[in-house]
């Protein structure tokens, strides 16, 4: 235990307290308002932030009521920076406890943004605090900087740097996990769109799968016009179809004589959609296996060839591959067909030392060759520091002194809020193993875990400001 340590034990009460009040302001994005560019909850939460920080003796700036800060240290010297958070995503249902009461039960806060990311937010203020009560002299000016616009888009720091605002040197941001996230794969988000003009025995009325592009799709619907002829056929090769484990079809015969084709699948995340069974990929195989024709028949066999139930790209010739972050990974999170048009997303990830061009022209020609038109939505570029850049190091050392662990740093399948300015990394604040219900009921962070990353991020602080 050093004398950092010793005082923030002594600042217990009073960071409990500003966690609880933060926490309290719902600050789910909404509408803009004048003076409130990501709606009111997002600026309520901004101000009480700059209000804290004021109290805590800092200097604060704002930037268009979106960015906030507060700063210690030489004004002209190169900043630091620690970036969090104070937006947070919806409540939901389900809750134990109030979701914006910040109660405490057992030694655990619970509350929408405890963990995500308010609470790692106050900490950074309060370790900077402690510092500052020990009067070290640091090479670096330290800037603790929020965004208000993460859970949907971080535009807010997007535009803080577009605009020229000022960059640090070196940073952390603490809104992901222990120890350290040094690769991140670059994501891209395409749609695909063609004709799908019904025609033969058995058509396609309308086709609908999916709810999210980076979600593996649980659900898949489709309302077919069957002639009386074919319709026992269709019927018996639904009701026997046998798609593997954790598939099930089922048909229902509607009113006006159509029928309505379910495929279930299992939902995933759609950076591991390995670990679900993708609803509408099984939905295109069983449409293939009743014998569709025309244009239809042709869309159905040209995705099934090129995506399929694959998940790293290999047929679309984007299966690319390093030892930090293994394959490209792929999900096909959506279709969508209705009025003799289909249109699809699918959502890859690649490697952390590729390059968006050594993506890109290889997908959009495999589908172009089969005509399919594909646009990119969104595209992030991957993050990569090497396990021995100064920035991992560092942050790398203080982790394992302070915890007495010894993980390796993570590459993940991307987009952590480092992306969103350079010079940072994703450092905590969930360790490994444990669970924060982050995104989920009952979010919630211990106490004692709450002031060990405070501990961990006043040593991260003076390592990388010395
Ligand atoms: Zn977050």
């Amino acid at each position: 235990m050093n004398q950092f340590d010793n005082i923030i034990d002594g600042l217990k009460d009073d960071l409990i307290t500003a966690i609880q009040e933060n926490v309290s302001i719902k600050s789910v994005g909404g509408e803009p308002e004048e003076g409130a560019p990501f709606g009111a909850g997002p600026k309520k939460a901004l101000d009480n932030f700059i209000n804290i920080s004021e109290h805590l003796g800092f200097r604060t700036g704002v930037f268009e009521d979106m960015v906030g800060w507060a700063e210690y240290g030489e004004k002209e010297a190169p900043m630091v920076c620690i970036l969090g958070h104070l937006d947070v995503v919806p409540e939901g249902d389900g809750w134990t406890y109030p979701p914006y009461g910040a109660e405490i039960h057992e030694g655990k806060m619970y509350g929408r943004g405890v963990v995500d990311d308010k609470g790692p937010v106050i900490c950074s203020l309060f370790a900077l605090k402690a510092l500052r009560e020990t009067g070290i002299t640091l090479k670096h000016r330290v800037r603790v900087l929020v965004g208000t616009n993460e859970e949907t888009g971080s535009r807010a720091v997007k535009k803080y740097v577009e605009e020229g605002q000022e960059l640090p040197v070196a940073g952390f941001t603490p809104d992901a996990d222990y120890p350290l996230i040094n690769g991140e794969k670059g994501i891209l988000i395409c749609q695909g769109e063609a004709t799908f003009i019904p025609q033969g025995d058995i058509q396609i009325l309308s086709l609908k799968g999916g709810i999210a592009d980076n979600v593996v799709p649980a659900h898949c619907e489709a309302i077919l016009k069957v002639s009386p002829e074919l319709m026992k056929k269709v019927r018996y090769t639904i009701e026997n179809w046998e798609g593997p484990a954790r598939t099930s079809a089922s048909l229902k015969k509607n009113e006006d004589g159509t029928l309505t084709l379910s495929v279930e699948g299992v939902s995933g995340h759609g950076s591991t959609p390995h670990i679900g069974v993708n609803s509408i990929a099984w939905m295109v195989k069983l449409l293939i296996t009743l014998g569709i024709t025309g244009e239809q028949g042709k869309f159905l066999s040209s995705v099934n060839r090129l995506i399929g139930t694959e998940y790293h790209g290999e047929s679309l010739g984007i299966c690319l591959y390093d030892d930090v972050s293994h394959y490209t990974s792929l999900c096909w999170g959506t279709m969508e067909a209705t009025d003799g048009k289909v249109s699809f997303s699918i959502n890859p990830r690649y490697p952390v030392t590729f390059r968006e061009e050594e993506v890109l022209p290889a997908l959009i020609s495999s589908f172009e060759n089969e005509g399919i038109s594909l646009t990119v939505k969104m595209k992030d570029d991957p993050l990569f520091m090497s396990e021995d850049s100064e920035l991992v190091q560092k942050l790398m050392k203080v982790y394992r002194e302070k915890t007495g662990r010894d993980e390796k740093p993570l590459a993940i399948g991307g987009g952590t809020y480092a992306k969103a300015m350079p010079n940072i990394l994703a450092f905590g604040p969930e360790m490994p193993g444990k669970s924060y219900n982050i995104h989920e009921a009952d979010e919630g962070w211990e106490i004692e875990d709450m002031m060990e990353t405070t501990k961990i991020m006043a040593a991260a602080i003076i390592e990388l400001a010395k």
